[in-house]
């Protein structure tokens, strides 16, 4: 067995393949500088892999996923996915990896990188300062919850159910990782919820405040009910450092907050496993977007989502806290440039397309220190 790290990693559907092709140049790239210990190897996912293999998920593609350090993957999505049949989506997806490997904490940073405050839809003044990361519970919730489904009442109407649940387990372990992380940075954890109207939302702010009190009270704790918060994200952002929320609250608001960074396709995200017992955690990093099929193909998606994807795994599971900082600057040197894909273009700069970014970060790379 190699001591090598190692990383899968997964193209997916629409703009996947072509913003992982960016992704995958700059892991090269630092491992080419030879400062890297990792191997790397690709996964078949999705429609393709399904026309090849029978399955969205293929089995080598499903053993490699277990035992890899960190897990880069694309997006998932479109009309061939759409296409395929429910039972084999039921067999294996990425909700279902995601399940498998019990992924429970999603981190998604938000930072407003100066060079792209025109292409905010943002004003100036409130994008100052912009650093926060929104922790969304990934495994439970509302779109997990049971019963579930559609069904036909006797009047004949048809009625849609879902089930938002949490268990005090699910709400306490994400809780941990939100608090542990805030000790990692600024010791502020804001914790959102509806607990003025749902159940769940009263066990959740209960549990969090509980474990807060035994255990991390030196970590400032305050909680929104996420209708304010929505309304906070776009009004001032600048006020939250660590923000911890559920499964679809988190899917929400991390899409408004993307709007600090200028667009969707600037925004990375990991996703965590519990700690195995080999000390080992899962670990899955992707751009927050999906398979955007209005643009794929195209050439005109904007991989910068996907590298910076490729800095969480390098300083979160790859044990390369330099070489992540190295990757971060050489992006925000490299938009400082006056590049945009079409996505933040804005007054004053360059269009560019996918593979062109993917030059640009490359050529900050070489420039930057190490
Ligand atoms: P989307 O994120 O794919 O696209 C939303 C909008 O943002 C589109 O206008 C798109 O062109 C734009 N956009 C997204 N990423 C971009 C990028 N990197 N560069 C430039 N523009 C970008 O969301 P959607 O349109 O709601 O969903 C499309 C498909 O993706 C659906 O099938 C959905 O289920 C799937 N999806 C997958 C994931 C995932 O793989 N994790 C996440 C969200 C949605």
């Amino acid at each position: 067995m190699s001591n090598l790290k190692q990383v899968v990693v997964i193209d997916g559907e629409g703009i996947g393949p072509e913003v992982m092709a960016e992704a995958r140049r700059v892991l090269r790239w630092f491992v080419s500088e030879g400062k890297l210990g990792i191997e790397t190897r690709d996964g078949l996912y999705g429609a393709e892999a399904y026309r090849r293999t029978g399955k969205i998920v293929p089995d080598d593609t499903a053993a490699a996923l277990k035992s890899a350090d960190a897990i880069l993957f694309g997006a998932t999505g479109g009309p061939d996915y759409d296409a395929l049949p429910p039972e084999a989506k039921r067999q294996g997806n990425l909700l279902r990896i995601r399940k498998s490997l019990d992924l429970f904490a999603n981190l998604r940073p938000i930072v407003a990188i100066p060079a792209l405050a025109e292409a905010s839809s943002l004003k100036n003044r409130v994008l100052e300062g912009v650093d926060f990361v929104i922790l969304r519970e990934l495994s439970s919730g509302l779109y997990f919850g049971e019963p579930r489904g559609i069904e036909t009442l006797p009047n004949g109407e048809r009625r849609g159910v879902n089930t938002h649940s949490y268990t005090s387990g699910e709400i306490r372990r994400v809780a941990r990782f939100g608090f542990e992380l805030a000790r990692m940075r600024r010791r502020r954890l804001c914790s959102v919820d509806k607990s003025n109207v749902m159940e769940a939302g009263q066990l959740w702010r209960q549990e969090v405040q509980a474990l807060h009190d035994a255990e991390f009270s030196d970590v400032e704790l305050s909680h929104m009910l996420v209708d304010n918060c929505a309304m906070q994200i776009v009004r001032a952002p600048a006020q939250f450092d660590v923000l911890l929320t559920d499964n679809m609250f988190g899917d929400i608001l991390s899409d408004a907050a993307a709007m600090a960074t200028g667009s969707l396709g600037m925004l990375p995200s990991a996703s965590f496993g519990p700690v195995g017992a080999d000390g080992k955690r899962a670990a899955l990093f992707e751009p927050v977007h999906g398979s955007a099929p209005d643009i794929a193909g195209k050439g005109v998606a904007n991989p910068l989502g996907a590298i910076l994807s490729v800095a969480l795994a390098l300083r979160l599971s790859l044990g390369e806290p330099g070489a992540a900082a190295r990757l971060e600057r050489a992006v925000a040197d490299a938009l400082a440039t006056g590049i945009c894909t079409r996505d933040i273009l804005h007054d004053g700069g360059s269009l560019v397309g996918t593979r062109a970014m993917g030059d640009a970060v490359l050529a900050a790379l070489a420039r930057t220190e190490a």
